[in-house]
């Protein structure tokens, strides 16, 4: 395909001697030479600094074999809303490019005014190299990648004009033309960035471009009605010669790639900015449309197995607190008497001035009571889960995962650079499946031990038994499985009769133990490890001594007293009984029971007749399950009467059995 070069100069003959008002060049095929040349004649003609005295066009052919082909650099905008501000963002990029003489530039920056063509500046001596100082340098033979064929697109080689339409297309020129030549400039061997105001009295922004940077527009970089425009290449003499550089700016053919999606995506862009609030009142509005809208109850009380909502009393079932403890006499003790000696924040993080004697006594007994070397103490169950995940893989390992499991491993796995595959809920042949045709060096699997939103039980011995053969570790999350499962509370490990453990156990501390945060308890090497690697760990203050002295009297109280979980299990074969004679046929071993409504919109009714009648219970929806499976979660306490679970069984089967 034959190529052409067509270069446009527009002068003024002003006493005697030619003025510049406007320039431009195209590299196109031999079928758009005709159309294009009387564009740019026509862009010369009508200038808005004037009409051209003398109008140079140059026609010639280029060889295909001697154009470079480069990308179109990443372009930002910066706005700025003086142009003293338009002169901080240049210092900033200067000191990006670590310019030690910032000064100097800036200086050599306002000399430019006068010049016609772009200053080319070594930054190592901070001396000029163009041979001639008031020509300067050009930078020609270069354009955009255009269609081979046809004629112009877009109206782009319309002539500047008063009407707003062709205004844009007007700047729309400018701003492809000057990404064009930052694209050939910032490839010049020896070039290291370029500064570059317009000296178009209309057009007040400017930019700066570089390998690092790409192209970047400053909104305002000098005064409305100024012709005062300049142009410096940054040039680093150790890398280049200025003979290489100046070659390779004035006589390399450049074809600039990609410009055409980068103005549709600057045009989605604009369009998106104008309306930034449309998309949250759009996604907001579909919410309640889609009876997903969240609410808030305001409860006035402790939480336990009673509340007060709205000045109403009762009965909650859909709390986490599964052994009532929150506002236990002794936690409530220990809190005054903490609060009395400690006061309240905890003033820093772990590593810094955060860490107590109570978060050390806290991790110690959590290691204890799960039978681990030792623990750690995150901020919420949530924060553990994306700092350990995220701590214990790198880029090339893989991450195995419940699909039912809870947001916060989901939410760690995506903050983690791991790879990570899904398997089918609780089974362990897909589980195993998926690592052999995923075979990796380092991988973990994880898994909620009792699923947060079904209430069943991990299969541990075969979890631990396929983590071991395939040497991956292993992670189960003890939120809903402390205090409830196994004999004496103790979770997952115990009621499988502690023969398999998983190398990671992670927990919350703000379900049966009633209190706030999230643990780790494992090996001293895992612990010691994540103290030093752990992001949520090391970059958040540490929790309050008042909520680690309730943590720790939580931990005691299952162990001091265990006719609460005895309690619990009752409720639990009790209430799915009653289910069970009111047409529900229901099996948990958990304080977790769910009932599958289906309908978005029926889980709420139904959610809100029970409230109606005294139950707080909630209706899980869409995110939290997936589409269609929304159910209510019932969540039982050891406090719950006998009395109570045979009422509210009754009144789902009735409403139930009409759905
Ligand atoms: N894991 C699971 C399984 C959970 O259900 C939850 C909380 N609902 C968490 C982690 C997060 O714990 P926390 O509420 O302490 O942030």
């Amino acid at each position: 395909m034959e190529k052409y070069s067509i270069k446009m100069r527009a002068s003024q003959n002003i006493r005697g001697r030619n003025l510049h008002i406007s320039g431009a060049e195209k590299i196109v095929s031999k079928e758009q030479v005709k159309t294009y040349a009387e564009a740019l004649v026509e862009r010369g003609l009508n200038h808005s600094k004037g009409n051209a005295d003398l109008l140079n066009i140059k026609i010639e052919k280029i060889n295909e074999e001697d154009i470079l082909y480069l990308n179109a650099p990443s372009v930002t905008t910066t706005r700025t809303e003086s142009v003293e501000e338009g002169r901080e963002e240049i210092i900033k990029f200067l000191k990006d490019l670590h310019i030690e003489r910032i000064d100097e530039v800036m200086h050599f920056l306002d000399e430019t005014y006068a010049m016609r063509g772009a200053m080319l500046l070594d930054i190592r001596t901070m001396k000029r190299m163009e041979p001639d100082y008031m020509r300067g340098i050009r930078a020609t033979y270069m354009d955009k990648e255009r269609d081979t064929v046809g004629i112009i697109h877009n109206n782009d080689e319309k002539k500047d004009g008063n009407h707003d339409e062709e205004k844009k297309c007007y700047e729309k020129n400018h701003y492809e033309e000057a990404v064009v030549l930052a694209t050939k400039v910032m490839n010049c061997p020896g070039m290291i960035g370029e500064i570059c105001i317009s000296d178009d009295p209309d057009y007040v922004t400017g930019y700066v471009a570089s390998k690092i940077h790409g192209y970047r527009r400053i909104t305002k970089i000098k005064e409305q009605g100024s012709d005062k425009g300049g142009r410096i290449f940054l040039f680093d003499s150790e890398v280049a010669t200025v003979e290489e550089a100046i070659e390779f700016l004035q006589n390399k053919r450049v074809i600039v790639r990609g410009i055409k999606e980068l103005e549709k995506k600057r045009t989605e862009c604009q369009n998106k900015k104008t309306n930034k609030w449309d998309r949250l009142e759009k996604k907001v509005q579909e919410f309640h449309e889609k009876n997903i809208y969240r609410t808030m109850k305001k409860i006035t009380s402790a939480q336990g197995s009673h509340i007060t909502v709205d000045g109403r009393e009762l009965v909650l079932m859909a709390s986490n607190s599964y052994l009532d403890l929150t506002a236990h006499p002794y936690i409530k003790q220990r809190c005054h008497a903490i609060v009395d000696r400690y006061g309240f924040g905890s003033g820093g993080s772990r590593l810094t001035t955060g860490n107590t004697d109570l978060h050390e006594k806290l991790e110690e007994k959590i290691a204890e009571f799960k039978g681990c070397e030792s623990s750690i103490v995150f901020n919420t169950g949530y924060v553990a889960n994306l700092a350990v995940i995220s701590a214990m893989t790198e880029p090339d390992d893989i991450i195995f995962s419940d699909e039912l499991n809870h947001a916060s491993i989901i939410d760690g796995c995506r903050l983690s650079k791991a790879k990570c595959i899904i398997y089918k809920h609780n089974d362990m042949n897909d589980l195993e499946m998926k690592i052999r045709e995923n075979p990796c060096k380092n991988g973990l699997v994880v898994s909620d031990a009792v699923f947060s939103m079904d209430g069943d039980i991990l299969n541990l011995p075969e979890f631990i038994r396929i983590c071991k053969e395939h040497n991956l570790f292993s992670m189960v999350d003890e939120a809903h499985s402390t205090g409830v499962i196994g004999e004496t509370g103790h979770g997952i490990v115990e009621y499988f009769g502690n023969i398999y453990k998983p190398d990671i156990l992670m927990g919350t501390l703000s379900k049966s133990i009633g209190g706030e945060g999230g643990y780790v308890a494992g090996t001293r090497i895992l612990i010691d490890y994540l103290r030093n690697t752990a992001r949520g760990f090391i970059f958040s203050t540490s929790l309050s001594p008042v909520t680690i002295a309730a943590d720790l009297a939580g931990i005691e109280l299952i162990e001091k007293e265990p006719q609460r979980i005895e309690k619990l299990r009752n409720n639990i074969r009790f209430f799915c009984n009653c289910l069970a004679e009111n047409g529900i046929m229901v099996k948990s071993d958990t304080a977790i029971i769910p009932i599958i409504v289906g309908d978005e919109k029926k889980a709420m009714e139904l959610s809100e007749y029970l409230y109606n009648n005294g139950f707080y219970i909630s209706a899980i929806r869409y995110p939290t399950v997936k589409k269609g499976e929304a159910r209510l979660r019932v969540a039982l306490m050891s406090g719950h009467t006998q009395a109570e679970l045979e009422k509210v069984a009754k009144l789902i089967g009735k409403y139930y059995t009409n759905l």
